[in-house]
């Protein structure tokens, strides 16, 4: 049944791209080619690492060729990373960074296609609605980008207020002489870290349909394209206002339990983790 229903999904688990962009790199950085296609042009197919086969590296490969190409740059020593620091909170050389940097989108649009093919076979709307009475949260956030916003239609609140404050502040925003999250529709929200919108108790996204759709599927904000397995290769720090934008390195992949799919996979998530050299963690969300 699991194998029926999440087919193509756990086809892609098992056939991780960073295995094979780990030898592209080295291979690339470290030889005399002009470009990232040329060395996969001359990959040998299937190629069989410790974990998996590649029937067709190449086609697999050329579909993150405009993510590759940042190695072009690094190589050329135009690639200007942000401020990327270790675990202890080190800085890492720029070049360490820039390759972090390029990992990072490599996995978040894999995990992206991933998490959209095994999502719709769920029928589940978890991620678009409120928490319900059993749960304990009062409300759950869609974190935006400014450009996001127009998708929704929602009362905003925008205020100096908002602006200074965040969601699990224990002293809580007020709106409309009442708690934020105690409101009958859902609502955006500028917080100190920016737009999200607020789902409370028992609400639905405005843009989920009667059917259990999302109707802008096709334009959805980034941060429902890629719902509940989040890549940590590098995690963004909070920066202290007027510094650059700084990074940590994880190294981590991130499954939520909540979700159906997470729960039904476990065993492919930690394969496809172990392979892309990521350390695996599970967590709930939704209590
Ligand atoms: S925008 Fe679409 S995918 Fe995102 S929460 Fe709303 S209905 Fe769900
Ligand atoms: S919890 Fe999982 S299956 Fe449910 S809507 Fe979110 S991503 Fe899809």
């Amino acid at each position: 049944m699991k194998n029926d229903i999440f087919a193509e999904g756990i086809s892609l688990l098992s056939q991780p791209v960073m295995p094979l962009v780990s030898m592209v790199q080295f291979i690339y950085l470290t030889g005399p080619f002009a470009t990232v296609g040329e060395v996969i042009g001359e990959l040998p197919e299937p190629i069989e690492t410790g974990r998996a086969r590649y029937e067709n590296p190449r086609a697999l490969l050329s579909g993150y060729l405009d993510i590759l190409a940042g190695f072009e740059k690094v190589k050329e020593g135009a690639f200007t990373p942000p401020v990327v620091v270790d675990e202890e909170n080190n800085p890492v050389d720029g070049f360490a960074a820039a390759l972090a940097v390029i990992q990072q989108q490599l996995l978040t649009a894999e995990l992206e296609r991933i998490n959209s093919v095994l999502c719709g076979p769920c029928q589940c709307t978890l991620c678009c609605v409120g928490p319900v009475q059993s749960m304990a949260q009062e409300f759950f956030e869609i974190p935006l980008a400014g450009g996001e916003l127009d998708l929704f239609t929602a009362g905003r609140c925008d205020n100096a207020a908002s602006r200074n404050s965040l969601p699990l502040d224990d002293d809580e925003l007020l709106w409309e002489g009442r708690p934020f999250y105690q409101v009958a529709e859902p609502a955006l929200f500028h917080w100190k870290k920016g737009w999200s919108l607020i789902l409370p108790r028992g609400s639905t996204c405005p843009n989920l349909n009667d059917r259990g759709q999302c109707r802008m599927y096709d334009d959805r904000p980034e941060v429902c394209r890629r719902p509940q397995i989040f890549p940590y290769m590098i995690e963004p720090l909070e920066s202290v206002e007027g510094d650059a934008p700084a990074m940590r390195i994880r190294q981590s992949l991130l499954a939520v339990v909540d979700c159906p799919y997470v729960r039904a996979l476990q065993d492919e998530i930690a394969d496809y983790a172990a392979a892309s050299e990521l350390n695996l963690v599970l967590k709930q969300n939704k209590s």
